[in-house]
């Protein structure tokens, strides 16, 4: 049977959101509008010390994460900003930094000074800005502080503190409802309400509307991409995503990639954060890893150059090809610091390290640089595909590092400032 019409390529559908501006000094992070999604993370370290959170800011901004949070809990914490931020300049790091504020933000704005200056934006969440008659008041505080300070804020709920006035009153309301609703719908409304309600109090305060980013964070995969689905049609706000307490190793790692999948090819989310509670001995960067991951597998951004690489089966005759896809994806993430900026456009790179002979060629054409490897049965020999001809065969104990340098002089010879032709390799 003929086929009528082609069939289009999947695209995430676009939601125009109001862009916000992130800024520490010369650096400036847009987001919403027509800014790329972008990645962000959290440091768990204390900030009262300054040393190791400005080196965790480090490593993960390293590891691509174009926007890191920072505890604001106490008065050290709120001293040592100032310190973190010093320290980060100093290293060349100009990540912009967030302050993440619960309970008494108000106070530690007002009082520190330096740290509200040396802060690029103010994580407000309004479950946590104090109770009854100070609610407002604290909050105005915060938003006043942000006015001052010219910077822009999420109002970040969560429905592990959403505020519980609120709550209860809408508990109430539905009690009157002829049909009451099920609890949680209720709390899925409670949600959104406090968030879209907090900005109208920011924006009457005076505070500009696209300065005001908004989250609503819940556990549940079904629950987050529910309560997004229904705030982004109700704001044009942009959008901070993220599933919370996403949880440990694959659990953490799956869930957010379901949640946050369904959710940006809807076009919803302008900024993402993976939850991931690391696993003992793990680095905190691989949230940002995931995180960046997710935007790649959809087509949204691109960081690092993809290694494609065949699962294995009953023909693999060794751990070979594990181990060299393992060993050139972590050299190419490894060297993309420095490789951003000498190599312009090494990111789009693909290399393809394949197991035998079925689909090894063919995978290696499409890619820019692949292997195969040898099958059972097949000869001791590994061809090297570059630009979707094959160039030459490696033998021996040495086929991980010579293929490595392979892919190195590529890198150098397509990506650097002097370009010969490739069929020079
Ligand atoms: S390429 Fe070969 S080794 Fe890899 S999964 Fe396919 S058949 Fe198995």
């Amino acid at each position: 049977m003929n086929p009528c019409l082609p069939i289009e390529p999947s695209r995430p559908k676009a939601r125009r959101s109001l862009q916000a501006r992130v800024v520490w000094g010369s650096r400036v992070v847009t987001v919403g509008g027509d800014a790329p999604v972008r990645v962000q993370s959290m440091t768990n370290t204390d900030t009262a010390d300054a040393i190791a959170t400005a080196i965790q800011c480090k490593e993960l901004a390293q590891a691509g994460s174009e926007v890191v949070r920072i505890t604001v809990n106490t008065p050290e914490a709120a001293a040592a900003v100032p310190h973190v931020r010093d320290q980060l300049d100093r290293m060349g790091i100009d990540v912009p930094l967030v302050g993440d504020f619960h309970y008494n933000g108000h106070r530690l704005l007002s009082e520190f000074p330096a740290c509200a200056e040396a802060l690029s934006k103010y994580r407000i969440n309004p479950g946590n800005v104090g109770k009854g008659d100070k609610h407002d008041k604290q909050f105005a505080q915060m938003v006043e502080a942000a006015m001052r300070w010219d910077k822009p804020v999420r109002i970040g709920v969560n429905w592990g503190s959403l505020d519980q006035e609120l709550l209860g009153q809408m508990m109430d309301e539905n009690g009157r409802r002829p049909q009451p609703w099920d609890a949680r719908q209720v709390m899925y409304e409670a949600l959104i309400t406090s968030a879209l309600q907090s900005a109208q109090r920011a924006e009457a305060l005076g505070m500009r509307r696209e300065q005001i980013l908004l989250s609503c964070k819940v556990s549940g995969v079904q629950d987050l991409i529910a309560v997004y689905r229904e705030l982004a049609r109700r704001t044009d706000h942009a959008l901070h995503l993220g599933l919370t307490e996403a949880g440990m190793g694959t659990k953490g790692t799956v869930a957010s990639s379901v949640a946050l999948s369904i959710l940006l090819q809807d076009g919803i989310g302008d900024t993402i954060r993976v939850s991931l509670t690391p696993q003992p001995g793990e680095s905190r960067t691989q949230e940002v890893v995931i995180a960046s991951e997710i935007l790649q597998a959809l087509g949204l951004r691109i960081f690092v150059p993809s290694v494609t690489a065949c699962p294995g089966c009953g023909r693999t005759t060794s751990t070979t090809f594990q181990e060299l896809a393992k060993q050139i994806d972590d050299f190419l993430r490894l060297q993309m610091p420095v490789w951003r900026k000498r190599y312009p456009g090494v990111e789009h790179l693909k290399v393809a390290v394949m197991g035998c002979i079925v689909n090894g060629p063919g995978e290696s054409k499409h890619a820019d640089i692949g292997i195969s490897l040898p099958g059972t049965g097949e000869a001791p020999a590994a061809p090297v595909f570059i630009d979707g001809e094959k160039r030459l065969t490696l033998r021996g104990e040495a086929i991980a590092r010579e293929f490595q340098e392979i892919v190195e002089t590529y890198i150098e010879r397509r990506y650097g400032a002097s370009v010969p032709a490739i069929s020079e390799l």
